[in-house]
């Protein structure tokens, strides 16, 4: 099938499944700082997904996936994006875990634990913050010791999301006692409903609670439940932060065009757009986006040259070191934060009334929202060293 066909096929059954009543009422729901809307109809949404097979795209087809094009799944995306098709509860287990899995898991683990993610049955969340740990997250303190069979693990996780719907969690723990920052670590398959696992959501700005307090007290997972060989946690932890967001990067921009719309509409309409202020900012918004469309296609060119965006240097070896998603990151980070500041100035007054049910309106959780964006995934400041240090090659800090 060409990629034109290709298209005709995604957007024809997104329309089809967007327009059952089971699921006509998700068009739009639960992107970011959303994640608390259908939350039950999304894991639906994502059973479909994965029955009609539409999930591990880019996985080989021996271990469940599709193995389509990296272009096949560039469509996908753009399509999911512009059909306004709900947020993703399965996006940890497809876009992080599977990938890891496939890099670094045993054939048993692939076995028993890929077709879980394909079939969106099976939800995960990534267990490696802590409180003290988050940037530098070599200080970790979670251990896991190895008694009778069986991982026992005890301590704290933070800010970890969607654990509250999750079925598994990726764990990053220390299990070799006394050891030090990143030696002696290992990335544990964790069951999360057990007893010996509580989990406690932590309320945000945005008044949703997408993310988690995760505490493990005895906790346990059978031995063979470790990706790569006990210690070796730091490489396969590291080889997930480098799939983290690639493909789906260029759907997302999708959505960021349309609030971008939105914006402009709002300003035309109550006649901000008129003030010089606003309008400069606007047209600047709008080069930005370019510019981040432009630099996220080049930096996915080369990852799927490469091999992987953690690989890819922006094309043409501009910058060595493979910190193309690093920038990209900087970039749409900081872009949409600006976005939400320009929606709420474009607002006025207006920006600070509550929404429908005393809830908030699209432009104050796309402002507040975003402020999270410059943290998760690694903060902005700590992207920053790392294109100083391994991009320009300058003195570590
Ligand atoms: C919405 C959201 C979802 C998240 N989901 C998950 C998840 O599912 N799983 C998970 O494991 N984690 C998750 N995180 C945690 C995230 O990875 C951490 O918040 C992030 O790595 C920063 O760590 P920290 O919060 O401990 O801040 P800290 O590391 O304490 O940083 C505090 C401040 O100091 C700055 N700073 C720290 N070190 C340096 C340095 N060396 N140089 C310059 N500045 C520095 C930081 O940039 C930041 O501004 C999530 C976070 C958010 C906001």
């Amino acid at each position: 099938m060409n990629d034109e066909q290709f298209r005709l096929e995604v957007r024809g059954w997104l329309t089809s499944a967007l327009a059952s009543p089971e699921f006509a009422c998700l068009a739009g729901k639960g992107g970011t700082g959303r994640a608390h809307e259908f939350v039950a109809e999304r894991m639906a949404w994502e059973r479909r997904l994965g029955a009609d097979g539409w999930i591990g795209l880019g996985w080989p087809e021996a271990d469940g996936g599709r193995g389509l094009s990296w272009d096949q799944q560039v469509i996908f995306y753009e399509e999911y994006a512009r059909a306004n098709a709900p947020g993703r509860v399965g996006h940890i287990g497809e876009q992080l875990v599977g990938p890891t899995l496939l890099m670094f898991g045993t054939a048993e683990q692939k076995a028993r634990f890929l077709p879980g993610i394909a079939a969106g049955t099976e939800l995960w969340c990534q267990g490696y913050s802590e409180p003290g740990a988050g940037s530098d997250l070599a200080g970790l303190r979670t251990r896991a010791s190895l008694l009778d069979d069986e991982w026992h693990i005890d301590g704290q996780k933070i800010w970890t999301s969607l654990a509250h719907v999750a079925d598994w969690c990726f764990l990053l723990a220390r299990t070799e006692a006394g050891s030090d920052r990143h030696r002696g670590l290992s990335c544990l398959l964790v069951p999360v409903r057990q007893p010996g696992i509580e989990i406690r959501p932590i309320t945000q700005i945005t008044g949703t609670a997408e993310f988690n307090e995760v505490f493990f007290d005895d906790a346990r997972t059978a031995a063979a439940n470790i990706a790569g060989s006990p210690g070796d946690g730091w490489r396969v932890a590291l080889g997930m932060l480098g799939v983290e967001r690639g493909v789906s990067n260029l759907g997302q921009l999708i959505g960021f065009q349309r609030e971008f719309s939105l914006v402009l509409d709002a300003a035309r309409g109550n006649g901000s757009i008129d003030d010089p202020d606003i309008a400069a900012r606007i047209a600047d918004a709008w080069i930005a986006l370019q510019v981040l469309r432009f630099t996220t296609e080049d930096a996915l060119g080369a990852a799927d040259a490469g091999g992987g965006l953690a690989g890819g240097g922006l094309a043409g070896g501009g910058l060595a070191g493979g910190v193309a998603a690093n920038i990209t990151k900087l970039m749409w980070t900081t872009w949409h934060q600006r976005l939400g500041e320009l929606a709420v100035d474009v607002a006025g007054p207006d920006a600070t009334l509550a929404g429908a049910d005393y809830g908030l309106t699209d432009t104050q959780r796309l402002f507040l929202f975003a402020r999270a964006e410059t943290i998760f995934g690694g903060s902005n400041e700590i992207q920053r060293n790392i294109v100083a240090e391994r991009g320009l090659g300058l003195p570590r800090g």
